[in-house]
């Protein structure tokens, strides 16, 4: 398959790795910042393969783990708001909150469904025009101007009772936030291919500029993880960090700007509340005044209640990248995917979850 083969080339990867077993004399440390890039590397062994010098970490880029228990807790409330539908991809079902879920909330009588793209959710609401159907927007600038369209579209299509939760976040403050924490020394950092295709990958610029840090951006198969992972070696032994793209079949240097003019239009730029990060100015989006009406925070009363932590569970140092899922106590015992006691154990791109799925720490 076109796109998909090339880079799953066992030849190629074996010259690769080859490649960075030469080159990577001093330790450096690595950090992926995309959860889709953990899986990947897990599922595909690249731990394993790379020498001890190269050490690589998890970063904070899984929408569904970063999502604080105060932002659960307001979909949670919501679903509880009578006449109300909530609509959500499935990740975020199982997610704990601090004392419930949207699954509990179902199983308690809520209307709770899942839907595959938010024009299901439109037409729900289509379909309900007695009810009011919130969909819960949570991701980073990758879904965020699909959500956008869908609140243009039912502005558009004269939809009343359609809402978003907007729950979304941007990735570089993010980056900026962790390195100022300085909490975690990197030399490299692998940037999200996703995120970058609509973002650019000139929005990392300031990483190479201001931190000296050198940033790749990958694609998702093992040929383009291990290619940027040959990239940022060269630029750590060479001592020239940069930013650079290994995902060209996707990534512009200025990426998608109608996809961006789009967010825009409904989105504005404010703070907001990453689980084990806390709150970093500008690294959220709200519904501008224009588009209020369809706010489901403006448009519903609703109390989310106190905020509880779960005991024991370290998802925020996780997504700092100061700690591994080795490190928790609960880790395989009270928390499995079955039983998930935080949320990077229920996602599928969680780091707890790729730990328990792919045998982390086996290397
Ligand atoms: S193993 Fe479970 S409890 Fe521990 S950090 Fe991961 S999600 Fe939290």
């Amino acid at each position: 398959m076109k796109f998909v083969d090339e880079f799953r080339d066992p030849e190629l990867g074996k010259r690769l790795v080859d490649d960075i077993h030469r080159k990577a004399d001093k330790h450096m440390r690595l950090m992926e910042f995309c959860g889709g890039h953990t899986v990947s590397i897990f599922r595909n062994g690249i731990r394993q393969l790379l020498p001890s010098t190269v050490e690589m970490l998890s970063g904070p880029g899984c929408p569904v783990c970063v999502t604080a228990n105060s932002d659960l807790d307001k979909a949670i409330a919501l679903a509880k708001v009578p006449g109300v539908i909530i609509t959500t991809f499935g990740d975020m079902l199982k997610v704990p909150g601090s004392t419930s879920s949207l699954m509990q909330a179902r199983a308690d009588g809520a209307d709770v469904r899942i839907v595959y793209s938010t024009l299901d959710a439109i037409q729900i609401a289509k379909d309900n025009p007695d009810k009011s159907v919130v969909f819960i927007g949570i991701g980073f600038e990758t879904t965020a101007p699909g959500i956008a369209a869908s609140i243009l579209q039912a502005d558009a299509e004269s939809v009343p009772n359609y809402y978003v939760l907007s729950q979304h976040k941007l990735c570089p403050p993010t980056i900026k936030a962790l390195l100022d924490l300085g909490e975690v020394k990197l030399d490299g950092i692998v940037c999200p291919g996703h995120v970058c295709a609509i973002i650019g990958s000139d929005a990392w610029n300031f990483v190479a500029s201001d931190y000296g840090i050198g940033c790749v951006v990958s694609g998702f198969e093992p040929i383009d993880i291990l290619k940027s992972i040959d990239m940022l070696i060269d630029q750590v032994e060479n001592g020239s960090p940069a930013v650079e793209i290994a995902y060209k079949r996707g990534v512009t240097p200025a990426g998608n700007t109608y996809a961006i003019e789009q967010l825009y239009r409904v989105f504005e730029v404010a703070p907001a509340d990453w689980r084990g990060i806390g709150i970093v100015p500008g690294s959220g989006l709200v519904i501008s005044k224009k588009y209020e009406k369809y706010d489901a925070e403006k448009n519903f009363d609703f109390d989310p209640g106190p905020t509880i932590e779960p005991k024991g569970c370290l998802c925020g140092d996780i997504l700092r990248g100061v700690k591994t899922p080795l490190d928790c106590k609960l880790f395989k015992k009270a928390c499995t995917p079955d039983s998930p006691v935080g949320p990077c154990m229920v996602s599928a791109e969680g780091t707890c979850s790729a730990y328990y799925l792919y045998g982390g720490g086996d290397e």
